[in-house]
């Protein structure tokens, strides 16, 4: 038997997400925070291991309410943001517009589901090319939009008129989903405060990038009538009671996670400053727990770090001789400094 002429044709084409383990001392690929919530685990002695979790993670969304100012009926988990954007592709379809380049879960659930995908790319300096944007919402008439601010991986966020004016050309027609993974270290307060003046906005924000990556939280902020649709294709016990307990735990100390948030926006500075110090190398600008730098052979670099035990992302085929490095701690990102200062000499 031939398996794949029964696969869908939209997955023919598609590659398993490969997430591949490569062993290094100091892991800066995958923007996770540095800062873990060890001190979190004790919640898990309560969780009952035999009874199904909360399938409304009520109290996790009564503190998610409250760190997002509205109200508990506006907000929508998911397990990870991933699994919110298969749900809003699931319940709006497509045709699903987003920027080139930007985060690949956007194209990847759109080809899964056979929904049509249209990719804009941005302009020379990062940004939406709002004129090409426009045109394709009046002609192809996407039912949904991703734009990623602060975008993954160039790192800056896009201008905040360009969004209004995507948001409010699309109207009626599209519901735009400004993707607000890296938020919490940027210096705007992002576009939760406007979601009562455009019923066509959503929200994303995940727990991912301060620190829970391990537990797949996630949350959609939104008007009531869009989450009670996207809810309808939720399934019944999407977030585990291990995830609910420590994101709760987690939640209700937000000093803490506010302090690592100061600790890594600090520490991207002073690693933006020093690797446009560094020749040869072109820094982008950020407003997330990354880097995005480009050198002359990206390859050649990231096999060099890797060699001094620094892991960091090739964007080879994504931007062309770039590299992204997460914001580590600062030892690790000394360690990462001297690694790429060593590399760049020797080749
Ligand atoms: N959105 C963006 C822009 C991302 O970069 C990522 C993670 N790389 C996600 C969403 C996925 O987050 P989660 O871990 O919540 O699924």
């Amino acid at each position: 038997m031939d398996i794949r002429k029964l696969v869908r044709p939209s997955i023919h084409s598609l590659s398993a997400y490969e997430a591949r383990e490569i062993p290094c001392r100091v892991k800066l690929d995958a923007n996770e925070s540095p800062y873990g919530f060890e001190v979190a685990l004790k919640a898990l002695q309560s969780v009952e291991t035999n009874r199904y979790p909360d399938p409304e993670a009520k109290s996790l969304k009564r503190l998610a309410s409250k760190e997002f100012k509205v109200k508990p009926q506006n907000i929508l988990q998911g397990n990870g943001s991933d699994e919110l954007i298969y749900y809003l592709i699931t319940t709006l379809g497509g045709p699903v517009l987003y920027p080139v380049p930007t985060f690949s879960m956007y194209g990847i659930i759109s080809q899964a589901l056979g929904e049509k995908k249209i990719g804009i790319p941005l302009n020379g300096e990062c940004d939406l090319d709002i004129e090409k944007i426009l045109r394709a919402i009046r002609n192809d008439k996407p039912k949904l939009i991703f734009l990623s601010s602060p975008n993954n991986p160039t790192g800056n966020c896009f201008s905040s008129e360009k969004i209004l004016k995507i948001i409010e050309s699309a109207s009626s027609k599209s519901v735009v989903v400004v993707d607000e993974a890296y938020q919490p270290f940027a210096s705007d307060r992002g576009f939760i405060p406007m979601l009562g003046d455009y019923e066509n906005l959503v929200i994303m924000r995940t727990l991912s990038k301060i620190g829970l990556a391990g537990l797949r939280v996630g949350f959609l902020v939104a008007g009531e009538e869009i989450i009670s649709e996207v809810n309808k294709v939720r399934l019944p016990f999407n977030l585990n009671s291990f995830s609910q307990a420590i994101a709760v735990e987690v939640l209700k100390n937000r000093t803490l996670v506010r302090q690592n948030i100061k600790t890594i926006v600090s520490e991207r500075k002073r690693l933006s400053r020093e690797l446009m110090k560094m020749k040869d190398v072109r820094t982008f600008p950020s407003e997330a727990n990354f880097i995005l730098f480009r050198v002359a052979d990206s390859d050649r670099v990231y096999k060099g770090l890797l060699k001094r035990g620094v892991l960091v992302r090739n964007m080879k085929g994504v931007i062309n001789s770039c590299l992204r490095v997460t914001v580590g701690t600062p030892g690790e990102n000394r360690a990462f400094l001297k690694a790429l200062d060593q590399v760049l000499k020797v080749i």
